[in-house]
């Protein structure tokens, strides 16, 4: 990272993230603004951050990706019932404050992606609707429209990006963005999820690490990752350029999910991973590239709580992790450093094994890459 790049990390926040929404419901809306507030009591990421808010997409972005149909019955509300099913929203489908913060949400990625590649990095406060797919039947498990697909086609588009990378670490498959961008050789998907775990069909994604779920915990799940990462960037490294030596070269950026229902409490997930396990998984991806000159941009992704703060904190390690690379002040390490700020949070298990379980489409070579960080 450049500090002459700019001085504040860019975090995306709408306060129409999260809307009025019935209380016992699974999925948890309010955790927008639970993140927004709890983010606003860390002073270490006040000092660090600058606060940007997206507008309403056009529609033009995300009929890029999206069938027309589809997306004009959503805004529409004359999404079927089956439709609303597969989504898991119900009634709530057809309500305009859903139709809206839907919407934004798309937007604050895509806003978050350009000012990833303006400033090396850039955080949403939302983000991350992988499982909406192509076709007139798109959406499923929460997501309605793909707002990680939308912004890596808008980069593609509009900011001269030439290969994008989405970096999904959410428990679950990204099946969405997988079967959107199946033989598009500019976008990479790489998925390492929970394969025993929604959803149960598998799509391909470019790499796919199905991490089993009985006794994978920080050190095995780590282990797996630092095979995944540097075997992406390789394959990017030749069109790779820091963003302050770009000029008109091709660029290329990754779009990193970091959901955090991969930890070992979550409603939703089969994995063990620990809060520090969580704060380690983010420092390294957000360290690995930025140290490497690819753009990154963030979004939270899934997780399940029924304690609303504790899902707001457990969000936060990747703002928290954002701004500790952005101060440039830390040194990373495989385990959780002692210095990790992770107050209120439960602790974490001890580190189990994980069997690997990487599997490829376009490439079967496994590359271990630079190792920018040592086990
Ligand atoms: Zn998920």
């Amino acid at each position: 990272m450049s500090p002459s790049v700019s001085r504040r990390l860019p975090l995306v926040y709408h306060p129409h993230y999260s809307c009025s929404w019935p209380p016992k419901h699974r999925f948890p809306m309010s955790k927008f603004a639970d993140l927004h507030a709890f983010l606003l009591t860390q002073p270490s990421v006040l000092a660090t951050a600058s606060w940007h808010q997206p507008e309403l997409p056009p529609h033009a972005w995300v009929e890029a990706v999206h069938e027309r149909e589809y997306y004009r019955a959503f805004l529409g509300s004359r999404l079927g019932d089956a439709e609303a099913r597969r989504i898991g929203f119900r009634e709530q489908l057809s309500r305009p404050e859903l139709i809206r913060r839907t919407r934004l949400e798309v937007g604050g990625t895509v806003l978050t992606a350009k000012l990833a590649l303006r400033h090396g990095l850039a955080c949403n406060l939302a983000g991350g609707t992988h499982h909406a797919h192509a076709g007139t039947r798109a959406g499923s498990g929460f997501t309605i429209l793909n707002d990680l697909a939308v912004a890596a086609a808008y980069v593609r588009k509009h900011e001269g990006v030439s290969r994008v990378a989405v970096v999904d670490l959410d428990v679950h498959q990204g099946d969405g963005t997988a079967t959107l961008f199946e033989g598009d050789g500019s976008v990479f998907t790489l998925s390492m999820h929970c394969g025993a775990n929604f959803p149960f069909r598998k799509a391909r994604s470019d790499l796919d690490i199905d991490v089993p779920s009985v006794g994978t915990a920080d050190a095995g799940y780590l282990r797996l990752l630092r095979e995944a990462l540097p075997t992406m960037l390789r394959r990017f490294r030749p069109e790779l350029a820091p963003p302050w030596r770009r000029g008109s070269e091709p660029q290329a950026g990754v779009l990193y999910d970091a959901g955090v229902d991969v930890w070992e409490g979550d409603g939703l997930g089969h994995l063990k991973l620990s809060h520090a396990g969580i704060w380690s998984r983010d420092r390294y991806v957000i360290e690995t590239c930025v140290r490497s000159g690819v753009p990154i941009a963030c979004v939270i992704g899934g997780g399940y709580d029924r304690d609303p703060l504790a899902l707001a904190r457990r969000h936060a390690l990747l703002h928290r992790a954002a701004a500790r690379v952005w101060r440039g002040s830390a040194r990373l390490s495989g385990s959780a450093p002692a210095e990790v700020p992770l107050e209120g949070l439960a602790p974490g298990r001890d580190p189990g094994r994980a069997r690997s379980g990487i599997t490829e489409k376009k490439a079967r070579d496994r590359v271990g890459g630079p190792r920018l960080i040592d086990a």
